[in-house]
């Protein structure tokens, strides 16, 4: 293995959310492999964005801004087409973006549901094929599912189902475009501080943290040297994967 075995010069690199939380981990380190990167998320946004290009900018590297609401299907490939068009391709993707809305399942609406699944699932979905129209061999997609895609906990439903569907979607995707030369694998986080976390209860809080081996939250830091192998050469055997930085969530 050469000493350089995990730079991505010459790649694009797509993340959604990609300017938040986890995102924002991602589209740095990234960037800090070599990679250009789309920093993508929703328009509200948007100086969020321009702050992690700038920042990406300045340390030496290669980024640009886009608006991407992963839920608005249709508007989906028209930005993959301008990311295609103006970075030269695109080689990486990150299914970041992700919502929760927690309550007890008796009391879940439609619009909960449908809420939940339209970013975390479907909206992954439409990145993914938008995506892979512009993949060569090597190209690598790496959608961000949960340790609560294969465990359970009270009150989060809609988002466990999304995270268990987003790693059941992993391995589909992957055995369909082995041909392609495209893996498509997931990474799982255990609980992490990030703004999604930030208004957990203090209830809520000690009984996460009394669950996990690991006893106290992960740090985005923790998570983001995974997705960059996953994104990498020395990944090129990996598909269809769900790898979990969980803390020893899932092993107790
Ligand atoms: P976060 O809330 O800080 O970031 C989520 C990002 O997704 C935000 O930038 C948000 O704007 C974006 N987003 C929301 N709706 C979107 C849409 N419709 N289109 C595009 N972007 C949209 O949360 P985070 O903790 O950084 O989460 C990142 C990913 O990691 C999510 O998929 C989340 O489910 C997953 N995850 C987080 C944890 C954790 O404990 N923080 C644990 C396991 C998995």
């Amino acid at each position: 293995m050469a000493a350089d075995a995990f730079r991505l010069e010459g790649k694009v690199a797509v993340v959604t959310g990609g300017s938040q939380g986890i995102g924002r981990g991602a589209s740095l380190a990234l960037a800090a492999a070599g990679a250009a990167v789309a920093v993508t998320n929703v328009p509200a946004k948007r100086e969020d964005i321009d702050e992690v290009v700038e920042q990406i900018v300045n340390a030496g590297g290669a980024a640009k801004g886009y608006d991407l609401d992963v839920s608005e299907s249709a508007g989906v490939r028209p930005v993959f087409d301008a990311i295609a068009a103006d970075l030269g391709g695109v080689d990486i993707l990150v299914n970041n973006a992700g919502v929760r809305r927690n309550a007890p399942a008796a009391d879940l609406t439609e619009a909960d549901w449908d809420f939940v699944l339209g970013v975390n699932l479907r909206g992954a979905f439409f990145c993914a094929q938008a995506a892979v129209a512009y993949m060569r061999e090597g190209g690598r997609i790496i959608n961000i599912a949960s340790q609560l895609a294969v465990t359970g906990v009270p009150g989060r439903t809609p988002y466990i189902a999304s995270k268990g569907g987003l790693v059941a979607m992993t391995r589909a995707l992957a055995v369909e475009w082995v041909p392609l030369g495209v893996t498509v694998n997931a990474v799982g986080p255990g609980p992490t501080a990030t703004p999604m976390t930030a208004n957990t209860t203090p209830e809520a809080e000690a009984a996460l943290l009394a669950r996990s081996p690991l006893g106290r939250r992960l740090e985005v830091s923790e998570i983001v040297g995974t997705i960059v192998f996953l994104a990498s050469a020395e990944a090129g055997a990996v598909t269809g994967q769900h790898l979990l930085v969980d803390g020893g969530w899932t092993a107790s």
